[in-house]
């Protein structure tokens, strides 16, 4: 069987373009969820999709789905795409790859008059990081029935915008009922985010499942005081009690070597003023492991780092779980064919875990899903040196072709 490959200039040119949306000084991208610049990025791939042919839905929640016609339109369609949301430190690859990679596969069918048997749909998920709008892959998860529409709507942004409004904002709140939506197979093209094919010098990551992830809100309870006349002796600091837990978490987490994660990166403190002594720090954190058993121990020691803390810094911390994911297996068929199809693309290939979520863990409850990494050349993502190139992104869109078209004929 003879291999598609996608127009490599024309994938980069589209990489490019978008990536100047909310472009930041260097050479970054800051385009969050259902912001201006969203909004922005949004229209293009909608105009970008409708010029090659293919009819765009809009659902409630901002999902944005773009069709190709398939000869048999009862078919379920084979679905690829992932998010332009980004964070405020954001690069041009993580998520836009995905949503670019399969527009270029459309206009590379379009170009060679490939007829499928199914259609070929590909989507464009709302708030999939959760930098703005918490939880993340908050469109996805709506879709397959994870979460609530109306609990979807009302999560706020910290300046008190909800979602619906932000969506009206900036005109995609549309009128497609979220989720009930055909759908075959789902396949999502993505970054690794992280060193380990770059390390491998593979071109493929066939991501076979995911680490184990808990999410956590510490709060951290002080005694606000007069930062001058109070003795040292006599406080009861909550900032002291959250970055002593902070150095617990990093620990935790460094104990564990390359097979372990933990992180504490946001910080709401209380009541936050040059002359009071914090008196309430909520501090966001999570473990992760690839053992989930490890994982459940990670959570296990970071519940006796808070109690150790306590004891030492004179607070009180409650810990509350607010979200996990993990651990997944992808679908065996799945990886299986991205192994073939990387093989017959003369691509070589790892299998590879994911520590981080991505749309397509949601979407795997709901249908066959594939996840495929190309490499991230700097090794680091979530920040403006993101970078995979060109021939990278180009590896990963004929994995992400020939494997829609095996599954849509
Ligand atoms: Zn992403």
């Amino acid at each position: 069987m003879n291999s598609l490959r996608v127009d490599s200039d024309r994938l980069w040119s589209a990489l490019m373009e978008i990536g100047r949306i909310g472009e930041t000084a260097a050479g970054g991208s800051r385009r969050l969820a259902l912001t201006a610049e969203d909004g922005e990025a949004r229209h293009l791939l909608c105009r970008w999709a409708k010029e090659a042919g293919c009819s765009v839905t809009v659902d409630r929640l901002g999902n944005i789905f773009a069709r190709r016609e398939g000869s048999d339109p009862q078919a379920a369609p084979v679905m690829v795409g992932s998010h332009l949301d980004t964070v405020p430190t954001g690069g041009k690859f993580d998520g836009i790859l995905g949503v670019i990679a399969g527009l270029e596969m459309i206009r590379r069918l379009n170009d060679q008059q490939v007829a499928t048997r199914a259609p070929i749909e590909l989507v464009c998920w709302t708030n999939e990081e959760g930098a703005r709008f918490s939880p993340m892959t908050l469109g996805s998860s709506v879709f397959v029935g994870d979460i609530a529409l109306d609990f979807a709507l009302s999560r706020q942004d910290p300046s008190g915008v909800t979602v619906g409004e932000a969506l009206e904002r900036i005109g995609y709140a549309g009128s497609s009922p979220v989720g009930g939506r055909k759908v075959g197979t789902y396949l999502e093209l993505h970054v690794e985010q992280g060193p380990l094919l770059k390390e491998g010098g593979e071109q493929i990551g066939v991501v076979t499942g995911s680490f184990k992830a808990l999410y956590f809100v510490a709060t951290v309870k002080g005694q606000a005081a007069h930062v001058g006349p109070t003795l040292m002796e006599q406080r009861s600091d909550a900032m002291v009690g959250a970055a002593a837990l902070t150095l617990e978490i990093d620990r935790i987490g460094r104990s564990r070597g390359r097979d372990g994660r933990s992180n504490a990166p946001h910080i709401e403190i209380y009541p936050n003023v040059r002359g009071v002594i914090p008196a309430e720090v909520r501090l966001s954190c999570d473990v992760r492991h690839r053992d989930p058993e490890e994982a459940v121990q990670m959570e296990a020691e970071l519940r006796a780092a808070c109690r150790k803390v306590e004891q030492e810094r004179g607070v009180t911390i409650t810990l509350e779980q607010y979200f996990e994911f993990g651990p997944v297996e992808m679908d065996a068929r799945m990886t299986g064919l991205v192994r073939e199809t990387a093989d017959q693309l003369g691509l070589t290939h790892r299998d590879i875990l994911t520590v981080a979520s991505h749309d397509a863990v949601p979407m795997m409850r709901l249908c066959p899903t594939a996840l495929i990494f190309v490499p991230s050349e700097t090794g680091i993502s979530h920040n403006e040196t993101e970078y995979s190139t060109p021939a990278q992104c180009a590896a990963g869109a004929d994995v992400l072709l020939n494997m829609a078209l095996r599954l849509a004929s």
